[in-house]
This record gives structure tokens, C-alpha cells and sequence, in this order.
């Protein structure tokens, strides 16, 4: 399998340490807002890659983590902590709009059939691991205080710019907003903040005689000490914008507590835009994914949109787009549909164009997760594939194309309204006919059987 490593820039050849253990860690949201679909995009991504993983027979343990502290609006440690100003603008405490958050996440990722995480990490539950964390940095002599926070001396650390090519002779104040005067170096972060007097912050654990709160990147780090057998592990995924700050931090904080290495492979996925503009609360173009419900769109089609390009390439979202992704989609759960019809003898016929079609889409998968080219493969050989071909395609890319909880009810149906039709009882075959119809299911009378497809 070849994936493309952010830490080396090239495409490798990836093999987990433990073909029965892959590690693999994702960096999750900051649970104070309703997620939009900028931020699913990278779920989305991420779930292709563990099922690919699976596909290869490997087993993975995979950590995602909540971000429910220390996240602050500039990347700088300055402003204000992103849940405390959910908190304030909701009337709610901290703890419950973590709680929302969190909760509605997690049944937007389970309405994506997405698969969940061997675990969730939430970040409030490792202020402990933390603060060892924050004190093998003090003892390793990686770190400074001043009178907000114990700051981590990058200079301490000769590869800090390494990750991100990072440079760090021109990286001015200015470059980052707000700056700390009194940091050492414009690259240096805070690892633990303190709560200055006077200072509203309801999440707040005494340590260094003061109360305060973890800085954002060291969560990450500190689960995945914790969670994972040993280091480096071997991927690390997470959107571009961590690369230059966020990760970057992630490993040095991890050097300076372990002297290891964080990850083996980096994997970073580019960002979506709507319309060609940058998806922002203050432009008001932010589209979640009961919007795309509210349009008659299904969560599914919205998969189809984003597996149609690489997560490699800045992605633009319209609706015109969703609409042909949809009519893909569709014209795949028709052909599924017209199987489940057949007699089971003729659903896994094989033919010359399915023969290794199993094996074609999980080699263009294995190349860095390819899914335009498998797509474009699946479409080529569509009207030839069994159900067991298409089974597999649902494995990997999961669009609810397998009506199989919908066959009994509408074969029930159909044989009721030929009942109906039999007796001239048209009045109730009509009545069938439009229930379906208002399931935008239709039904197509052959000479001696009749056929159903779906119509959205
Ligand atoms: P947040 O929960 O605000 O920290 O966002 C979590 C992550 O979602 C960000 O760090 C990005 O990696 C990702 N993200 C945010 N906006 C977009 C976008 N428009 N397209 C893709 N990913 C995004
Ligand atoms: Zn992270």
C-alpha cells in the first residue's frame, strides 16, 4: 500500500510495525460548535483509509480525540478558549456544551456510516497524563515560564522547523497574531496555561502551585503516549492547516517528554471550500449535513461528491456538483436494486469484466487512496457486477447501496398489488403504487413481473 507522507513528501510504501495492531491517530474536533461539512470531510477521508487498511487484512486501533479544552482562537495561545466562548454564547456551562457537542458529532458520524474509533479520547479526561507530561518537559529542559504559562523553548529542539520546512529566521511576531512578547522565540507554545486573577475560565486543575489548563496540542500528544502500545506510531492524520503549528508541536512536544519519534506516516487532507470561498460563520456559508438532508439530498451522495476527488486537492462544494454525484449514486443503487430482483442463482454471474474487479479497485485504493480512479472503474463495469462485487464496494466506501432491508417489505408489496390487479381491484393496486411513490420508489410492469427502482 502507498501513501503519501507528509513528514518525507513523498509517496512510500506503507507497512504497519504490527500488521495485527495498526496505530492510528486522528486529530478530532473542538466540540463547541455544530460540525459542518468542511469539517466531515476529513472523517470522511480517514474512514476510507481504515477500511482500505482492513481491506489489506491488517487490524487497526484507531484513536480520535474530542477536544474539549485549551483550544484557543489564534494559533498564538492568545484569545479565548473556543468552548468557553460556545459556553457564553449559549448560556450553558463548559461542560454541557462539550456534552451537546460531542453527542452531535457522534450521530452525524454514525449517520455517515462511518466506523467509530477503537476509541474516543476526550481531552479533558487526561489532565493527569498531562501534567507528567508537562513536568518531563520541565526535567528534560524544554521549557520556560512566564506569568501566563509554562512555554516550550523550540530552540531546544534543532528539528522543530524540519516537519513543516518551517522558516523560522522570518517567522516575525507579526506572522503570528497577537504575539507573546515575552516568548523566547515567535514558534514558541504554551504547554500549560495559567488562569490569570480575575480571569473567567471554568475548566481549571491546580498545578505549579496555580490553577490553569492544558495548552491545545498537548493532548494529542499525551493520548497518544498513553493509548498506544509504543512509538513512533504508525499514521498520524489530520487536516493541512495542523501541519505547521499543530503537528508540528504534537512531535516536539513528544521528543522533548520521550525522545521519540510521534508517527511514522502523516497523512493531511486539503480543505473545502462552497461556492470558491472559504467556509466561515462569518461569511454565513456554513452547510452541515442537515442542511443537505433539508434539500433532499442524502448524507450519502454528499460521500459519493467527496470520494469522486483526492484528498490531496482543495475541494470545491456546489450543488450543482451534488446533484451529478447523486445521479452516480443512484444509477449504482439501481443496478443493486435490479440484483436483488434476479433470481439468487444469477446475482453473482461471473463475466470477463468482473473477473479481478476485487482486486483492481483495492490496488487503485492501495495508491494513496485513489477512490476517483475506483470510481471511475466501478462506473466502467458497472452493468456487470455481481452482488458480491457490489457488497465489497459498500465495504469500502460505505453509500448505503444494499437495499437489503428494503427487498422483503417491497417484494411483499408488489405481490399484493398483483393481488389487487388480479381481482380488478385497481383502487387498492393504485394505492400501492402510490405509497411507493411517495417513497420515491417506482415500479416498472414487464410482461410477467414487475420490476422496482428508486427514484431519489
Ligand atoms: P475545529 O473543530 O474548528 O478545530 O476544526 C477541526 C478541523 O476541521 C480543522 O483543524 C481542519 O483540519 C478541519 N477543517 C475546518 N474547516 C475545514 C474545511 N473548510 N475543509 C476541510 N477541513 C476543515
Ligand atoms: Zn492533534
Amino acid at each position: 500500500m502507498k501513501l503519501f507522507n507528509t513528514k518525507t513528501r513523498k509517496l512510500e510504501d506503507f507497512k504497519p510495525k504490527d500488521p495485527e495492531a495498526v496505530s492510528l491517530y486522528t486529530c478530532g474536533p473542538t466540540v463547541y460548535s455544530a460540525p459542518h461539512i468542511g469539517n466531515f470531510a476529513a472523517y470522511i477521508y480517514w474512514d476510507l483509509l481504515v477500511r482500505t487498511l482492513k481491506a489489506n487484512n491488517y487490524k487497526v486501533k484507531r484513536v480520535l480525540n474530542l477536544t474539549d479544552v485549551g483550544h484557543l482562537s489564534s494559533d498564538a495561545d492568545t484569545g479565548e478558549d473556543k468552548l468557553e466562548k460556545g459556553a457564553k454564547k449559549e448560556g450553558k456551562t463548559v461542560w454541557e456544551i462539550a456534552n451537546f457537542y460531542i453527542d452531535l458529532f457522534k450521530s452525524d458520524f454514525k449517520k455517515l456510516d462511518l466506523l467509530e474509533p477503537e476509541l474516543w479520547a476526550r481531552a479533558t479526561d487526561y489532565i493527569e497524563e498531562d501534567k507528567l507530561a508537562v513536568e518531563a518537559m520541565i526535567k528534560n529542559g524544554f521549557t520556560y515560564e512566564l506569568e501566563d504559562g509554562v512555554y516550550f523553548d523550540t530552540s531546544k529542539f534543532p528539528e522543530y522547523a524540519d516537519f513543516a520546512h518551517l522558516d523560522l529566521k522570518n517567522l516575525k511576531a507579526g506572522a503570528r497574531v497577537e504575539f507573546n512578547e515575552k516568548k523566547k522565540n515567535p514558534s514558541d507554545f504554551a504547554v500549560w496555561k495559567f488562569i490569570q486573577p480575575g480571569e473567567a475560565h471554568a475548566m481549571r486543575w491546580d498545578f505549579l502551585g496555580r490553577p490553569g489548563y492544558p495548552g491545545w496540542h498537548l493532548e494529542c500528544s499525551t493520548i497518544i503516549k498513553k493509548e498506544f502500545a509504543s512509538l513512533p506510531i504508525d499514521i498520524h492524520t489530520g487536516g493541512i492547516d495542523h501541519i505547521p503549528v499543530h503537528h508540528t508541536n504534537e512531535i516536539a512536544q513528544t521528543f522533548a517528554e520521550t525522545g521519540s519519534e510521534l508517527s511514522r506516516f502523516w497523512l493531511h487532507c486539503n480543505f473545502l471550500k462552497i461556492n470558491g470561498e472559504k467556509i466561515s460563520k462569518s461569511r454565513g456559508n456554513i452547510i452541515t449535513l442537515d442542511e443537505i438532508e433539508k434539500k433532499g439530498f442524502s448524507v450519502f451522495d454528499f460521500k459519493t461528491w467527496l470520494y469522486q476527488g483526492s484528498y490531496h486537492n482543495e475541494r470545491n462544494f456546489t450543488w450543482e456538483d451534488l446533484i451529478s454525484a447523486k445521479v452516480r449514486r443512484l444509477n449504482w443503487r439501481n443496478s443493486v436494486a435490479l440484483l436483488f430482483q434476479l433470481p439468487e442463482t444469477a446475482r453473482n454471474k461471473k463475466s470477463p469484466k468482473n473477473r479481478n474487479f476485487e482486486a483492481k479497485i483495492l490496488d487503485l485504493l492501495n495508491n494513496d487512496l485513489n477512490s476517483a480512479a475506483a470510481f471511475a472503474h466501478i462506473d466502467s463495469v458497472a452493468s456487470e457486477l455481481t452482488l458480491d462485487n457490489w457488497k465489497f464496494i459498500e465495504k469500502l466506501f460505505a453509500l448505503n447501496l444494499i437495499p437489503e432491508d428494503l427487498t422483503p417489505r417491497l417484494a411483499e408489496k408488489i405481490e399484493a398489488r398483483l393481488k389487487a390487479r388480479l381481482k380488478k381491484d385497481y383502487k387498492t393496486s393504485d394505492k400501492i403504487r402510490d405509497e411507493l411513490l411517495a417513497e420515491n420508489i417506482s415500479l416498472l410492469d414487464a410482461k410477467d413481473k414487475t420490476f422496482w427502482q428508486f427514484l431519489n
